[in-house]
């Protein structure tokens, strides 16, 4: 038996882009929902409202940016609490055991079959969805740029308040990273963090090393503090910026 059934939903929702818009938008994270059979991990409407469950506000930061650039969106539909989409499937927190102090019940005793069925079922098919969609934009002859969008809380195991507005998270190729950097900066009077909070240089994260770095595409990830996306005047300010960056951003070869 299947992990996801009728009644569930696609593992990732995909938002296709208007003809020649070459950037592509994708949220690993954005997505809060659990498959009907693994009973919500058995975590309590609290926890699975809370950023363990999913990176608050960035679903309706992405359909906003849909709309706002035309560009291609693929956004994960299930908690990373199921499955982290962005983690190598060999990391011990690909499916983890414990978030921010809080045990995950449902994710405790997974065996092979369950936690291959995660894999088969949710993991590939968001990574292959993005794969078709960077072959189709190269096979139009456009050059596809992408910006992978985050959300981290603002407070974390009980530590001190991150001082970061956002976060611009590079790897090995910062071409687009510099740009979004001295951008952010320029727009605005935020503490923009470069590799902080966290670092795009951690192997922990498997999107997009997997995806842009094999074919030298130009990619960023941003983190944005979750106190910035809590209303929806906030996320409007946040989808008018990053329309502004991409519909502005010049062509990187
Ligand atoms: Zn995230």
């Amino acid at each position: 038996m299947s992990l996801l059934s009728k009644k569930d939903r696609l593992p990732f929702q995909l938002l296709a882009g208007k003809p020649g818009q070459s950037w592509i938008l994708l949220g690993d994270h954005a997505g809060s929902f659990f498959p009907g059979k693994t009973k919500q991990l058995s975590l309590s409407l609290a926890d699975r409202e809370r950023h363990i469950t999913y990176d608050l506000g960035i679903k309706a930061l992405l359909e906003r940016l849909f709309i706002l650039t035309g560009a291609t969106v693929v956004m994960g539909n299930y908690s990373r609490l199921v499955i982290d989409l962005n983690r190598p499937l060999s990391y011990a927190d690909s499916v983890i055991l414990q978030s921010d102090g809080i045990p995950i019940p449902g994710n405790q005793d997974v065996n092979d079959q369950d936690l291959r069925q995660r894999q088969e079922e949710i993991f590939w098919p968001y990574h292959r969805a993005i794969e078709a969609t960077l072959k189709n934009l190269l096979g139009q002859g456009l050059k596809p740029k992408i910006m992978s969008l985050h959300s981290f809380c603002c407070q974390l195991n009980g530590q001190e308040k991150r001082p970061w507005h956002a976060g611009v998270l590079w790897n090995k190729d910062d071409r687009l990273a510099g740009k979004l950097l001295n951008f952010l900066k320029g727009k605005t009077e935020w503490h923009i963090g470069d590799n902080q909070p966290y670092s795009g240089q951690d192997p922990c994260s498997f999107t997009l090393p997997f995806h842009a770095e094999p074919l030298y595409l130009p990619h960023v990830l941003l983190e944005i503090r979750q106190d910035m996306l809590e209303s929806t005047a906030q996320i409007e300010d946040w989808a008018l910026l990053l329309a502004d960056f991409i519909n502005r951003a010049d062509p990187i070869n």
